[in-house]
């Protein structure tokens, strides 16, 4: 992997901040995006801005094809039996609210939903709201020491009332990579669906959906060198089917009239109103990028980083703690220092030019279960580099000198 060429690719990374060459270290929140992906949303501005699907003329006809062409490579690098199955959204959020409160309408009172204590709050909220127009029960699989789940008490929180297990693949905190494949075979063993949420693995790993089985697959594509603004449903055709439409509108009609409507048919039921077919179109170029570098090489480099950046802080700032350590975990590291505010951490690191996140990291129970209020995050994406690492260990050791 030619590291300079890909860091070429990435005009952002030539940025100073406070003087300091940029450390972009806040992958997991959103990633920095390649040229190519943002020449293609210029080029659509500048030739082929028309709405999708509605004209017989040449541009709107050419924004169709780009679009469609970008559901057909989504659906071929996910392994989907369909583009039927390829839902556009706006990303990893609305799709798990468009699956809550489609697949939701075919609940009753009295049903239950696994999730984790290691969801985003986007993998819980909308089950919650969901929880407010039906009573529906949310129970939680709790998380060993290392942050992994425990598959014992899983197992055990399913009953004749459960109809779904929500999860994500890889914890947005904790890097943990849930066994998902194990888990989907579990709960289809009871008859139960699996939704699961991939908005920090589809930019990590290789994920196919013939070989996990998911029957939902949720993910964003800022997280993975993507335009803003766009993400995706995966859901398998007979469930689809099934389910009401989540908004209406334009595009996700048959046929209308006040006495009654008919819908259109697999994806664009769900595809209510004009789509933000720009990003769409420029979502394509993200993933040529990603499959021109190889996903598995990328994955072998985070791996890189994430275990030397790792031993180095564990190494080298005294007492610190860093929350998970499974031993499949993706490169992402959050931690504490003790006596040290996460806030002031970051603040310091910013003012060196290092970029990492702070807070609870939009995972409340999880920052709860662990004993603390927020923490600090620092997460790797394919243009990081070792001597990034090292540049950020510096950074931290001073940060820690001066709050300690
Ligand atoms: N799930 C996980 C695991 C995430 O990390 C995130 C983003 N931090 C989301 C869901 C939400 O993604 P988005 O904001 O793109 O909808």
């Amino acid at each position: 992997m030619d590291i300079e060429k890909i860091r070429s690719d990435f005009p952002i990374l030539e940025r100073k901040v406070y003087g300091r060459p940029l450390i972009y270290l806040d992958n997991t929140a959103t990633s920095q995006t390649p040229r190519r992906v943002v020449d293609e949303v210029v080029s659509m501005y500048y030739n082929a801005k028309a709405n999708v699907h509605r004209g017989v003329h040449t541009l709107s006809q050419e924004a169709t094809e780009a679009q469609e062409a970008t559901r057909e490579m989504i659906r071929a690098w996910i392994g989907a039996e369909s583009v039927e199955e390829v839902i556009f959204t706006r990303g990893t959020t609305e799709a798990i609210n468009l699956a809550a409160s489609s697949y939701g309408q075919l609940m009753e009172n009295g049903d239950e939903i696994i999730l984790t204590v290691m969801e985003h709050h986007s993998n819980i909220v909308p089950w919650q709201l969901l929880g407010m127009r039906k009573r529906i029960m949310l129970r939680v699989v709790p998380i060993n020491k290392v942050g992994e789940l425990d598959l014992e008490a899983y197992r055990s929180l399913f009953n004749d009332r459960t109809r779904l297990v929500a999860v994500c693949h890889v914890s947005n905190v904790l890097g943990t990579v849930n066994p998902i494949k194990e888990m989907v075979a579990e709960a289809h063993s009871r008859g139960v669906p699996v939704l699961v949420d991939g908005a920090q693995a589809v930019p990590h790993m290789r994920v196919d959906m013939r070989d996990l089985d998911a029957d939902f697959y949720a993910f964003s594509a800022h997280k993975m060198y993507g335009p803003t603004g766009v993400g995706i449903l995966y859901g398998k055709k007979h469930l689809l089917k099934m389910m009401p439409p989540y908004q209406g509108g334009g595009e996700m009609i048959d046929h209308v009239s006040f006495e009654g409507t008919t819908f259109a048919d697999l994806p664009y039921k769900f595809e209510a109103g004009t789509p933000d077919y720009v990003d769409i179109a420029a979502f394509r170029r993200a993933i040529e990028y990603i499959q021109g570098v190889g996903m598995d090489d990328i994955a072998a480099h985070e791996e890189d980083l994430l275990r030397y950046a790792t031993e180095r802080m564990l190494a080298e700032i005294p007492g610190i703690e860093i929350y998970g350590m499974a031993p499949y975990k993706s490169a992402v590291i959050s931690f504490n220092i003790p006596g040290a505010h996460h806030y002031d951490v970051g603040m310091l690191l910013d003012k060196q030019g290092v970029a990492v996140r702070t807070g609870h990291h939009c995972a409340q129970p999880l920052m709860h279960a662990l004993g603390i209020e927020g923490c600090v995050r620092a997460s790797f994406a394919v243009y990081n580099t070792l001597a990034e690492v090292d540049a950020f260990i510096t950074a931290l050791s001073r940060a820690a000198a001066m709050l300690t």
